[in-house]
């Protein structure tokens, strides 16, 4: 029996991925459902599939829940582990209920990460939030797309999309040096997805720079498709309702504000919210910037997003070697 701790896109691929061996786990999940973020994410294919990773999860929440292999707790909470490999016990909450089980060979620890929208960590001040999403938001109106199809994201009044890029990430007073590698990728597919859905609808980029990690043409590409990109540090938004993003123009220029119809926060990868709880309960390490450090020899092992930014292809492949590798 393996514990997974974490029923998100890396806990369920750990489990599913162990039932195809026969080997039996057991999933606690903090919230009320299995599948973590990407639960909430949408197609962003325009003509073509833009490569978000989410086909890669296909069925699995239900796969999960059908699995007779497969334990399911939600609203479940650690509460102590002790022994050690190949004999763990762990006694947990879950539900209102409490439970200990013994002969635990392994631990996943895959808590994910938390938004930067929800961590408190961002520099940039809002003056009202009428008019502004963040990330999740715009990936959760996506998922009301039905895949493959042309249906309208936002409503007619919409003409002017704004992206706040590194929002919460790679900033020296949050104590964030790092990129959250995940979010020039997702605001650029749903940029390019928006183009194709909503034609008339202008979108700008404020952005210190961009991360070609998806593809080294992809940058050029939205060029191609008129996405405008303004190279700055973006300082505020002001305004209830239309928002008006000010910001520092590079090399000392002075501010310059520019007013839209709707602004997107692209919110990066913040450590768990839980990373010290389950530092302490799992003897884990924290790295300097909150994340947990994985380890791989004593039975215990961070997986996903708890160890630092990834995008799903990533998670999904890490998740997949481990439960594969697992004796
Ligand atoms: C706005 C946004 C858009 C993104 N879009 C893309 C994209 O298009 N393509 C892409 O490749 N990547 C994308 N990503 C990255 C993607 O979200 C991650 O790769 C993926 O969610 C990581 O999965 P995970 O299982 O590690 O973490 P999570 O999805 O965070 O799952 C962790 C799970 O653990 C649970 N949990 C937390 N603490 C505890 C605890 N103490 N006990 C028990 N359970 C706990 C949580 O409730 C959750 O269910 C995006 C990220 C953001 C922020
Ligand atoms: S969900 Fe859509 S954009 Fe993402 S990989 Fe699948 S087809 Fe491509
Ligand atoms: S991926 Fe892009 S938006 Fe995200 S932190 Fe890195 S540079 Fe900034």
């Amino acid at each position: 029996m393996v514990l997974v701790i974490g029923g998100g896109l890396s806990g369920c691929t750990v489990a599913a991925t162990l039932s195809e061996r026969g080997i039996p786990s057991i999933i606690l999940e903090k919230s009320g459902q299995i599948g973590g973020k990407v639960r909430s994410y949408g197609c962003k294919a325009s003509s073509n599939c833009n490569n978000c990773g989410l086909c890669l999860v296909g069925g699995l929440w239900d796969r999960i829940e059908s699995d007779k292999n497969i334990t399911v707790e939600t609203n479940a909470r650690v509460l102590d582990i002790y022994g050690k490999r190949p004999d763990f016990t762990v006694s947990f909450s879950a539900g209102g209920h409490e439970a200990r089980i013994s002969g635990i060979s392994a631990i996943a620890a895959s808590i994910g990460f938390e938004p930067s929208s929800l961590s408190g960590a961002q520099d940039q001040q809002i003056e009202d939030l009428s008019g502004v999403i963040t990330g999740l938001e715009l990936e959760r109106l996506f998922s009301k797309r039905k895949k493959g199809t042309v249906s309208k994201i936002f409503p007619e009044g919409v003409k002017s999309i704004a992206y706040i890029q590194c929002y919460g990430s790679r900033d020296r007073k949050l104590g964030s040096l790092y990129c959250s590698r995940v979010c020039c990728a997702y605001a650029s597919r749903s940029a390019k997805a928006l183009r194709f859905l909503h034609p008339g609808i202008s979108q700008t980029f404020f952005c210190m720079d961009f991360q070609r990690i998806e593809s080294p043409r992809c940058y050029e590409e939205m060029l191609d498709m008129g996405i405008e990109f303004i190279k700055c540090r973006p300082v505020r938004i002001e305004g209830a309702g239309k928002p008006r993003v000010v910001y520092e123009k590079l090399g000392g220029a002075g501010l310059d504000i520019r007013e839209f119809d709707l602004a997107v926060l692209s919110e990066g990868i913040r450590p768990p919210a839980d990373a010290d709880g389950i530092s302490n309960l799992c003897s884990l390490m924290v790295d300097a910037d909150g994340f947990l450090q994985p380890v791989r020899d004593d039975g215990i092992t961070v997986l996903g997003c708890a160890s630092g930014p990834k995008k799903i292809e990533e998670v999904h492949a890490e998740s997949v070697a481990y439960a594969r590798n697992l004796r």
